[in-house]
């Protein structure tokens, strides 16, 4: 492989990539697929083991039903048609972290198929949204581990844990309608968004709950035939497989541009580098020797059953996006701060529900308060922080801020000491409310100091525009320091106005 070739926007721009993705999501089911070890990240290694997780002669896999739940329920909420009668099948290869010498997975008769996705197109400016073409998604189970590290020995031997092997996992198949990096991130982001959502999986990549491998290929644009794919295989970030992703386009098409052809292979991602490595040529279909697994019944998930699954499907990102955005009034990009988790819109919506403005809450949901939970030490970006602030303090912070009894000034100030004291706002807010001024005499006085300084607003108001009320209400209160008891003060101004 000679790719010496520079590649100039030009000949980039020759070329169209097609990306297919193939995502294996793990389980958050309490035991494993098919015995009945308990289905947890880490522990002592070789502890959360069986004789039928272990592949022991003789000992046979009952499959769990919660898996099969998950599974039906991811497939939902990704658009997929259920397979009423799905067969688990053999997929048999040798590797030291795969006891049983196969892999229970599922061939030709997955669970489900023929879903969708959609996801803004190209680099999301446009803003249209696209739709990828969901191939399956079909149930298997997990291997064990290969450690070659952190042991004095690592160099010469490999050490096994068992503990993930017969972790049930569902396979995501797209089809191959990504058409650039950009489309893939986003594609992962909502795919992630709506496992969440489910809650069939902490899609945690860290621990490798959710893992990605890229099917890569480029063609001439205007070509009736897709280019020869590499997998890239490995890569633990939504961000460096989007790195991982444009090199290996601009790879293929130096090889291409070179005078070389595109091998079918595995590759890894070498992040550090930034670059992928050939890993092995990739194995056919046939050669995993696929065969229906003798040990399980045909699986069937009957009507009646499906319709019970169904009932724990939650309203999905997208949709809710579009509920929150119609019912609050709230801006497109709050929303999607909101619907990112699920945890973080339930939130928004129930103290948008109390507040007398849900835009308010918004507005100091994602910045007064974010702002001051991304200054917490050890904070991180999409972790479930805890806030000092409760669903109370939240809605009397904002409903205080609405009606102007609170100064911005002021609500930052409660906020700095709630934050500092680790307190809730509502009984920071009563130990250190600024005192109110609700004596009428000096009310009235600030509201004639007003009313002579702002002639023309007079005249609007006894031209009958009495909404220009407020403005002399958010006057007087903006000259008491945000002090004007409110109620004392809005029937005032109506009076004085009333009497001008
Ligand atoms: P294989 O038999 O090699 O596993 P599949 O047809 O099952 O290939 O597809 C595996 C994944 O590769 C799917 O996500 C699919 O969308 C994607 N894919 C298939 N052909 C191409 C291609 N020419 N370029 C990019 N991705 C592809
Ligand atoms: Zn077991
Ligand atoms: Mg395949």
């Amino acid at each position: 492989m000679s790719a010496t070739v520079s590649l100039s926007p030009e000949i980039l721009a020759k070329y169209q990539p097609v990306i297919g993705l193939e995502v294996h999501v793990q389980l958050l089911t309490e035991s494993k697929a098919f015995c009945g070890c308990v289905n947890k990240y880490g522990g002592e290694p070789n502890t959360h083991v069986c004789p039928t997780c272990l592949g022991l002669p003789g000992a046979l896999p009952v499959l769990n039903r919660r898996a099969v739940e998950f599974a039906v329920l991811a497939a939902k909420a990704i658009h997929c048609e259920i397979r009423e009668t799905s067969i688990f099948a053999r997929k048999n290869y040798f590797y030291p972290d795969n006891p049983k010498g196969y892999q229970i997975s599922q061939f030709d008769k997955p669970i489900a198929e023929n879903g969708w996705l959609d996801v803004p197109e190209g680099d999301g400016s446009t803003g249209i949204l696209k739709r990828i073409g969901i191939t399956r998604l079909h149930m298997e189970e997990d291997a064990g581990k290969s450690i070659h590290d952190g042991f004095a020995d690592s160099v010469t031997r490999t050490y096994i844990d068992l503990n993930r092997c017969g972790t049930p996992l569902v396979e995501i198949v797209s089809e191959p309608d990504l058409r650039s990096a950009d489309e893939v991130f986003e594609y992962l982001t909502r795919l992630k968004e709506i496992l969440l959502y489910t809650g069939v999986s902490d899609c945690n990549m860290e621990e490798g709950s959710l893992r990605c491998d890229a099917n890569v290929s480029v063609m001439l644009k205007g070509a009736k035939e897709f280019g020869t794919k590499a997998e890239v295989k490995n890569v633990n970030s939504f961000r460096y497989i989007r790195s991982a992703v444009e090199h290996e386009i601009e790879r293929q098409i130096g090889v291409i541009e070179g005078g070389g052809r595109v091998k079918q292979e595995s590759r890894l991602w070498n992040n550090g580098e930034g670059r992928t490595y050939s890993m092995r040529s990739k194995e056919e279909a046939h050669d995993y020797r696929y065969f229906p697994e003798p040990d399980l019944p045909p699986l069937i998930v009957g009507a009646d059953w499906q319709a019970e699954i169904l009932k724990a499907l939650p309203e999905l990102p997208e949709p809710r996006r579009a509920r929150l955005i119609a019912e609050f009034g709230i801006s497109a990009q709050d929303a999607a701060t909101f619907t990112a988790t699920r945890a973080f819109a339930d939130q928004f919506e129930s103290a948008a529900k109390r507040a007398k403005s849900p835009r308010r809450v918004a507005s100091l949901l994602t910045s007064e308060i974010t702002m001051r939970l991304r200054a917490a030490a050890g904070y991180r970006e999409g972790s479930n922080h805890e806030s000092p602030i409760s669903e109370d303090g939240l809605v009397l912070a904002a409903d205080l801020a609405e009606s102007g009894e609170l100064s911005s000034k002021m609500l930052k100030d409660l906020l700095d000491k709630a934050f500092a004291n680790r307190e809730d706002f509502t009984s920071v807010y009563e130990r250190d409310k600024p005192q109110q001024i609700s004596e009428t005499g000096v009310i009235e006085g600030l509201i004639d100091e007003v009313i002579a300084a702002n002639p023309k607003q007079v005249e609007q108001f006894r031209g009958g525009k009495r909404t220009v009320a407020a403005f002399f209400v958010g006057q007087v209160m903006k000259a008491s320091k945000g002090q004007a008891n409110p109620a004392v003060l809005n029937e005032l101004v109506i009076k004085k106005l009333d009497a001008v």
